[in-house]
């Protein structure tokens, strides 16, 4: 009997690299349609990309039909939004179910959030700066996850900054009196919630400026579920990378590097960083929730 076909092999042996783990679409804050950003993945020499936009599953099917058609695998992803007292947490999930009604629950009370909150914000700008709420909307893709970037391109589009990053420095800065928080979860709920879907979490960006998380929490996201880190990414810095990269060798964690790919609104770009093959396979191998797609 013949067994060696390629469906027969454990999926964690099929796919092949280099891989980037970390891109988002028009489906929340990046530029491009999902099948856009593929492309853009492909032409970078990737083999290997997962959709990982904030809070969504919506661009999944286009992304994998797109990532097939350039033989590709696609690894199906989300950024979770949480919040650890004052700072924001973003949690990675990978190969969950997209139709686990908890983590449904979840990202259905973040988006709403994040739509009231733009409203607010779009409202309390409007009483200093030309902007009103149609400005935001010619700028968002309809059903897209709504955020500052959105209302930092309508800012562009009028005129009042250049780019985002001066939108982000100046008037969306949580600073700023038009800053308003948007609900999120705690990164344990978070963690779990993605865990408990069959999914793999991973800490993005773990050793960014506002620096470590507090060790006890770290614990408490480990014992959710929590599986790795995001160690290769721009904005991680020293120390903390190295405090993260022994945490990581002692507990035997999943370790990923990745662009953070958001199209011209951020100038990372597709392959910057990337996930080691063997760290890529115990991702696929750890996950119970939805499968990859192979080319
Ligand atoms: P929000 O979740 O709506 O508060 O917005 C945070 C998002 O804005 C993150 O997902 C980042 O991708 C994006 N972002 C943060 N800082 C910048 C920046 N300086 N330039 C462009 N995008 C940024
Ligand atoms: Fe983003
Ligand atoms: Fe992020
Ligand atoms: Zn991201």
């Amino acid at each position: 009997m013949v067994t060696d076909t390629a469906s027969e092999q454990p999926a964690g042996a099929r796919f092949r690299g280099p891989s980037d783990l970390h891109l988002h679409s028009d489906h929340s804050d990046g530029t491009e349609p999902p099948a856009a950003v593929m492309a853009a993945a492909h032409r970078a020499g990737l083999r290997t990309a997962a959709l990982t936009d904030h809070d969504t599953t919506s661009g999944w099917a286009e992304a994998a039909e797109a990532a097939a058609s350039l033989g590709m695998t696609f690894l199906p992803g989300m950024e979770l939004s949480a919040r650890h007292e004052w700072r924001s947490v973003h949690v990675l999930g990978y190969l969950f179910d997209p139709d686990d009604g908890d983590l449904r629950v979840l990202t259905d009370r973040i988006r709403h959030s994040r739509l009231t909150r733009a409203r607010t914000m779009a409202e309390l700008i409007g009483r200093d700066y030309d902007l009103s709420w149609e400005d935001i909307v010619d700028q968002t893709a309809a059903g897209a996850t709504l955020g500052r970037p959105h209302l930092a391109d309508a800012l562009v589009a009028k005129g009042h900054v250049v780019d985002r990053g001066e939108a982000f420095a100046g008037i969306l800065h949580p600073g700023s009196p038009y800053y308003v928080d948007l609900y999120a979860p705690d990164p344990v709920t978070a963690v779990a919630a993605i865990a408990n879907a069959g999914g793999v979490p991973i800490i993005a960006h773990p050793a960014g400026r506002a620096g470590l998380l507090p060790a006890r929490l770290v614990q408490r996201m480990l014992a959710a579920g929590l599986a790795g880190f995001e160690l290769g990414h721009r904005e991680n810095v020293e120390p903390a990378l190295t405090t993260l990269r022994e945490l990581v060798a002692r507990e035997e964690l999943i370790v990923t590097g990745s662009s953070d790919y958001h199209g011209l609104g951020k100038p990372n770009l597709p392959g910057e960083h990337t996930t080691a093959d063997d760290m890529v396979a115990r991702i696929i191998d750890r996950a119970t929730g939805s499968a990859p797609v192979f080319p």
